[in-house]
């Protein structure tokens, strides 16, 4: 019998693995085995046809060692407490390797939110946000968008979070539309952020950007920009996927217009874009062809055992949470493929998200070029930082990262002292 995958688990054993590298002492990080704070809520919903409905939702705080909660909240079918508790446990480590003053949560609800419409989404979005009141707040737990949420359910969140309070609270959530205290340049942050990744990392392997083809798994707001920009940089996109498949074009992609098609209307999908020469791939052949740079930025559990053995890719730069399974890990490393991973290459998004947050502490707006700069130097300078560690100790990029991540979340631990 196949053990079901724990996703949580898989983090552990990462961290575990870092840990020992690092020479730490089990008692210095046992208490990151154990999330601080997990809530289940359950969410009634009444349906445009007016039946009612119950979704189950999840908040878990995993360490505020560092700061307060900090991650998104997704809406998926697939949610449960061990998937958030896993993304929760990544978000500290994420923030800890970006060094930015932060601790880690994760938040979802168990729905298929391409089958709501829009009123659904914003009544559940309200609901959800009411139940989390008690434990949310600028300075306790500040959400963000996951999968399948976006700024304008942060916009919801956000209302509804201040209808309570009593007072507009725009520091409870990062990731809002512009006009209501989002950050210029966050919605792009964290494609842009794998851009940064992919050409720090090619010129540590002394390879160019500069027609480098690419295979990106997911065409949202992470996959989709993301390609956007490696096309912009000289790389040649050769495949991309959603939900309902993938496309291929041997000679490059037009890109640009492969996005316009998908956001010009809510549920556009790639099964309806055509253009002479296009070919359709499923998932393991995207995964698996030959390409200088792989960008995973769909689910997690993606990059298995068996995919890390067929991938032909020669760089792998994670922009989804958790796309590479323990084992999958193992077998990339053995065979010298490098990989950016999540912790590192997908922190933009939430760089960006702790920049929005201090101008909303503030009142005040940057512009964009201001954002850029500061999500630049910020990545570049963790980019180093895992570098070096992963250098000192002759590991790969992900043992590099997990090692800082545990150095920091330690050192801060052990300064802060134990009151009990
Ligand atoms: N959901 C994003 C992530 O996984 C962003 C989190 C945030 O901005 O708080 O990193």
């Amino acid at each position: 019998m196949t053990k079901k995958f724990n996703p949580y688990q898989e983090v552990l054993q990462t961290m575990e693995r870092a840990a020992q590298l690092l020479g730490l002492n089990e008692d210095d990080y046992i208490t990151l085995k154990y999330p601080e704070r997990e809530m289940q809520v359950s969410i009634p919903l009444t349906m445009d046809d007016g039946s009612t409905k119950v979704f189950q939702g999840y908040r878990v705080q995993h360490s505020g060692v560092r700061g307060p909660y900090k991650g998104g909240i997704r809406y998926h079918q697939a949610v449960d407490m061990n998937e958030i508790k896993a993304l929760a446990a990544m978000m500290t480590f994420k923030c800890a390797v970006a060094d930015i003053p932060y601790g880690g949560g994760k938040g979802g609800v168990a729905v298929d939110a391409t089958k709501l419409s829009k009123g659904e989404m914003e009544r559940l979005t309200r609901k959800y946000a009411t139940l989390l009141y008690p434990i949310v707040g600028p300075h306790i737990d500040v959400p963000a968008p996951d999968l399948n949420t976006n700024p304008e359910v942060m916009a919801w969140f956000m209302d509804t979070y201040s209808i309570l309070r009593g007072r507009l609270t725009p520091a409870v959530v990062t990731g809002k539309p512009v006009a209501v205290g989002g950050s210029l340049g966050r919605t792009e942050s964290t494609g842009k952020g794998i851009t940064l990744m992919a050409k720090a990392m090619s010129q540590k392997l002394n390879r160019s950007l500069k027609g480098a083809t690419v295979a990106v798994q997911g065409a949202g707001n992470v996959g989709g920009t993301a390609a956007l920009f490696l096309h912009r940089e000289g790389c040649k996109v050769v495949a991309i996927s959603d939900v309902s498949g993938g496309i291929y074009h041997e000679d490059g992609l037009d890109i640009e217009e492969v996005i316009g098609f998908l956001r010009t209307e809510r549920g556009r999908l790639l099964k309806d874009y055509d253009t002479p020469g296009l070919k359709r791939i499923g998932n393991e052949e995207l995964l698996t062809m030959p390409v200088d740079i792989l960008i995973p930025a769909a689910l997690g559990n993606q990059i298995t055992e068996d995919i890390a053995r067929k991938t032909q890719a020669r760089l792998i730069v994670e922009g989804a949470n958790g796309p590479t399974t323990y084992e999958g890990d193992l077998i990339l490393e053995e065979r010298g493929i490098p990989v950016v991973p999540d912790i590192l290459a997908n922190s933009g998004g939430v760089a960006v998200s702790y920049f929005e947050w201090q101008q909303n502490l503030q009142n005040f707006s940057w512009d964009e070029d201001k954002v850029n700069r500061r999500l630049e130097n910020l990545m570049v300078k963790s980019f180093e930082d895992v570098w070096n560690m992963a250098q000192k100790y002759n590991s790969s990029m992900r043992m590099g990262a997990y090692m800082l991540a545990l150095d920091r979340i330690v050192t801060a631990s052990k300064l802060r002292g134990r009151p009990f």
